[in-house]
């Protein structure tokens, strides 16, 4: 029999329990053996979207909002478990993700999450319904910016595909 849907995965539109948490930006290869969950790094989010998730690691709710890059998480982290070695460093390798939910998909004029995309990098082809946006992943930061604006939850943001990654 198949295992119960949880509440966080109906929380996160993910019936099927594969999406993995996205941990706060700069997080380090050892990010699960250095974060004491000392919770230090949610207040510090001028955005508000740190929140304490499975096993009481911190994990972006983009629900709330967007990642601004600002930092302010890293710098609230003592054990180190965030740390940006460099300005340019890049936060995480994440991108937006489009779900078949899409309402664009279904022929229903939406394109609620192009406009709030700082990179402007949501696409939908002109004239046409029935085709969900295609996010061009080489411009895309992961900021989630595009995810709380959409209505029916079809936007998520994680690791790009192995598709994306070889295009
Ligand atoms: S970089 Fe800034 S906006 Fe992004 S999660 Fe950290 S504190 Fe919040
Ligand atoms: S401040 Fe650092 S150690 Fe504390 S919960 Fe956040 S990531 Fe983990
Ligand atoms: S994650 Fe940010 S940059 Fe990427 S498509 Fe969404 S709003 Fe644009």
């Amino acid at each position: 029999m198949a295992p119960a849907t949880t509440r966080r995965q109906l929380l996160r539109a993910d019936l099927h329990g594969r999406r993995r948490p996205v941990r706060p930006p700069w997080a380090t290869p050892r990010f699960h053996a250095d974060c004491t969950r000392c919770d230090a790094c949610l207040p510090a989010c001028p955005e508000g979207i740190l929140v304490r998730g499975d096993g009481g690691f911190p994990e972006v709710d983009f629900r709330r909002g967007e990642c601004t890059f600002c930092g302010d998480c890293v710098s609230a982290c003592s054990p180190k478990a965030l740390q940006r070695t460099e300005p340019s460093a890049s936060p995480w390798h994440h991108v937006a993700h489009v779900a078949p939910a899409c309402l664009e998909g279904h022929g229903v004029h939406c394109r609620a999450c192009a406009d709030p995309c700082p990179e402007e990098v949501v696409r939908f082809r002109p004239g046409t319904l029935n085709h969900p946006p295609e996010i061009d992943v080489s411009g895309c930061t992961g900021c989630g910016a595009c995810v709380a604006p959409c209505p029916v939850q079809a936007v998520h943001i994680g690791p790009p595909t192995s598709q994306e990654v070889a295009a």
